[in-house]
């Protein structure tokens, strides 16, 4: 049967490569509903090509391009952030693709949830900011949230037909980042021109400078703990700079399964929308002699702080990933316009953590106010 695709933030990489994937797929999937913030150039070109039934520009002000591009089509042209949640609600949506950056990811995927929809899950944030909030939704709604994120899509994958009661831990795989072997020396001085080339990922900027921190392997653990049910010290991060093996999980016999595949991300994209199913995929194959050695190493946590934070935020629970979640969305986006250097990113995130209100048993109101009083903290120590 056809599933009909609500594509948030489908201009960005995660939502032209899930573009690439249903265009491969015509008889399985269609993209419903695209969404954008101000990229209207690319969600015109979508628009036409993909035949949604609406879009969505978030930037009011991009909303007359829009419209007069696609005038004449059909094409339902909305715009701002607040019907991005009703847009995706819709009766001609089964399966919402979450691929926004960051907080805003979430209200529209609550609204998704609370409506019925499958969930393909990108916007790690969303179970980061919310994580507690977000599966009971999910479980109230008969709703599955399927990982896109790589290292979630191979937990995910050597899990089916366990039980979760078998799981001793599992371990998350980090490229290491385009500074794993960076002195300290040569990573202080290190710019966002450096952090945006990524060895083996070619992603958006925000995701790509969280990959240089390890700030993106710390909300990975967070984003498994909800979508696993694990605790803390059941997840791991082990470096593994080839991204061939994308995750593995060890049971409680002492078996160990992985995952493995070339990094790319159509790979995970597409068992998200197919699931339960496999689709053929004519993606490059791996070869055993392009990668004569596939090797493992641990996490230099004292160049990479970032992760301990998170890694730590995870166990104290609470509001705490909230409050972190929105300061290094602060920092990364001071980092990419020069207003702070590669450790400013860390001490901002510390600060926040240490000034702002903790809340134990915080509920969506919480989560908004936190994140509001984050990012105010935030600001003002760039
Ligand atoms: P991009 O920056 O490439 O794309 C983001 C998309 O969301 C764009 O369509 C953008 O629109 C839109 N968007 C951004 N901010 C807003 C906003 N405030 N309101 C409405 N729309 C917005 O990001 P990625 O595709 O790299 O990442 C998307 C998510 O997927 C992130 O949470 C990331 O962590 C996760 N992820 C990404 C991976 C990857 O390989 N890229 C791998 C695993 C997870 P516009 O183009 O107009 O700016
Ligand atoms: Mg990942």
């Amino acid at each position: 049967m056809m599933k009909r695709i609500g594509i948030l933030g489908s201009t960005g990489s995660i939502g032209k490569q899930a573009l690439e994937v249903i265009a491969r797929h015509p008889a399985q999937f269609s993209a419903e509903v695209l969404t954008a913030r101000s990229n209207y150039t690319v969600l015109i070109e979508q628009a036409l090509r993909f035949r949604p039934s609406s879009v969505v520009i978030t930037d009011e002000s991009c909303r007359e391009a829009v419209q007069s591009a696609l005038a004449g089509t059909g094409i339902e042209v909305r715009s701002g952030s607040s019907c991005l949640g009703e847009v995706v609600s819709g009766d001609n949506v089964d399966m919402v693709l979450t691929a926004m950056v960051g907080f805003a990811g979430l209200m529209p995927t609550i609204c998704a949830i609370k409506a019925g929809k499958q969930i393909a899950l990108a916007n790690k944030e969303t179970l980061v900011v919310a994580g507690d909030l977000v599966t009971q939704l999910a479980r109230e709604n008969s709703v599955q949230i399927l990982p896109v994120d790589s290292e979630h899509s191979a937990i995910f994958q050597c899990l089916a037909g366990e039980r979760n009661a078998d799981v001793e831990k599992i371990w998350i795989t980090a490229s290491g980042g385009p500074f794993r072997a960076f002195s300290a020396d040569k990573l202080a001085k290190a710019t966002h021109t450096d952090a945006l080339k990524h060895p083996t990922w070619n992603m958006g900027a925000k995701i790509t400078i969280d990959s240089a921190t390890l700030m993106n392997k710390g909300l990975e653990a967070i984003e498994a703990k909800w979508l696993f049910g694990l605790e803390p010290d059941q997840i791991d991060v082990v470096v593994h700079p080839q991204s061939v093996v994308h995750s593995l999980v060890l049971f409680l016999d002492g078996s160990i399964k992985a995952q493995l595949g070339l990094p790319d991300m159509r790979l995970p994209i597409q068992y998200a929308l197919s699931y339960p199913d496999r689709l053929p995929g004519s993606f490059p194959r791996f070869s055993f002699t392009e990668f004569p050695a596939l090797t493992f190493e641990s996490p230099d946590l004292l160049r990479f702080p970032n992760l301990t934070i998170a890694m730590e935020v995870m166990r104290k629970g609470g509001n705490l990933a909230c409050i972190m979640n929105a300061a290094n969305e602060v920092a990364v986006d001071a980092f990419l316009n020069d207003r702070t250097g590669f450790s400013g990113m860390t001490r901002i995130i510390e600060k926040t953590l240490e000034k702002a209100t903790f809340i134990e048993n915080a509920g969506l109101i919480d989560y908004i106010e936190s994140d509001f009083e984050a990012r105010s903290l935030a600001l003002s120590f760039v």
